[in-house]
């Protein structure tokens, strides 16, 4: 039996497309041959690099408004220097909401002045701040939208007329927004989109060629986007999983649609949250992720029995980060609304016997 599968990353993928992508690994398009076994500048993925990019851009919006998709390597962690690599000339600013700001603010650090606009440190991150001074001359603003460690998201962002920089990694096209408040956004497609080895970038053309260094080849936004994201072999196969997973998505309406569905998950899950005297919340109310739940158990020696129930229920990957504790239910766009009531029946199983 599928297990319900809560995993932070990599995660759950939606069923049909494990099908197609495994038919797919055994004869690709009819070719006779496999998708992982054919050149990556052949017609048939070269379609697949295409669409898998303006599915991208249409699913976001940006479709005809000055944006590129490129599905590059490395994983969001290689964002965390090539944004300033590309982008910061003297001084870029910086909102620290957790453990993968603050990589991305010690990388940025190599190139240039860091400001630290804002932090929630004081409280384990455990929330996201707010009503911040944006101090002038800096080369661009960069946030984190959702911290898959601490369980808290952007609700709303701050309107700067420098260029906004996202790591989306953990909520990318899974809830509305208008993404084109910001110029540069990057992802690791194996939190919300896809297997891991590749990750989306979607850049505002006009924001690059502005810094004076000189830039490696493959550190460069330019040169992908010159060579249509094949500038080197791409990670095909992880590529063809995210075009299947962004067709799914499409099919389901898109981000409205799923974004409909990912709020019932996250109201069934906070409510236990809130109803259940044997759990308490880790992220502040107003700030917490509709894809990441961080909570505790409010009594430390119903650890055990907890543990055993969820994992007899077939629940999988809840325990929480070791930084935080406790647990951590990743509800990504694949997670099924019925694998959240599972674990839900587990928690309130857990109060009748207790
Ligand atoms: C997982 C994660 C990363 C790191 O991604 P890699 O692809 O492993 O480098 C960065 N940012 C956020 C928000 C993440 O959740």
């Amino acid at each position: 039996m599928k297990k319900h599968n809560f995993s932070a990353g990599p995660c759950v993928l939606p069923q049909e497309v494990m099908q197609k992508a495994s038919e797919a690994v055994l004869d690709f398009n009819g070719l006779g041959l496999s998708l992982i076994e054919i050149s990556h500048r052949s017609k048939d993925f070269v379609a697949v690099m295409e669409r898998a990019r303006s599915l991208a851009l249409q699913l976001l919006g940006l479709e005809g408004k000055g944006y590129q998709a490129l599905f590059l390597q490395g994983g969001a962690s290689t964002e965390f220097l090539m944004v300033a690599y590309n982008l910061m000339e003297n001084k870029s600013g910086y909102i620290n909401t957790g453990t993968w700001s603050d990589k991305a603010i010690k990388e940025a650090k190599l190139f240039g002045e860091v400001v630290e606009v804002a932090s929630s440190k004081d409280k384990n991150f455990n929330y996201i701040p707010k009503g911040y001074h944006i101090p002038e001359g800096l080369d661009y603003l960069h946030m984190t939208s959702n911290n898959t460690i601490f369980g808290t998201q952007v609700m709303e962002f701050p309107q700067v007329d420098i260029p906004l920089i996202c790591d989306m990694s953990s909520d990318i096209f899974s809830r509305q927004l208008d993404f084109s408040q910001f110029d540069l956004i990057y992802a690791g497609a194996q939190k919300n989109m896809g297997p891991a080895g590749t990750t989306l970038v979607v850049v505002k053309e006009d924001i690059l060629g502005k810094v004076s260094r000189k830039i490696p080849s493959m550190l460069d936004y330019k040169v992908h986007i010159g060579k249509d994201s094949m500038f080197n072999t791409p990670s095909v196969f992880a590529v063809y999983v995210s075009m299947l997973t962004l067709e799914w998505l499409q099919e389901l309406g898109g981000i409205a649609g799923i974004e409909e569905i990912n709020d019932k998950k996250a109201q069934l899950l906070y409510s236990e949250v809130e109803l259940n005297p044997l759990f308490t919340g880790f992220a502040q109310k107003e700030d917490r992720s509709h894809m990441n739940a961080t909570f505790n158990l409010t009594d430390e020696s119903l650890k055990d029995t907890f543990d055993a129930m969820w994992k007899e229920a077939g629940i999988n990957g809840i325990n929480g980060h070791r930084s935080v504790g406790g647990y951590r239910a990743s509800m990504y766009n694949a997670l099924s609304l019925e694998s959240v009531g599972a674990l839900v029946d587990v928690m309130s199983e857990l109060e009748r016997k207790a």
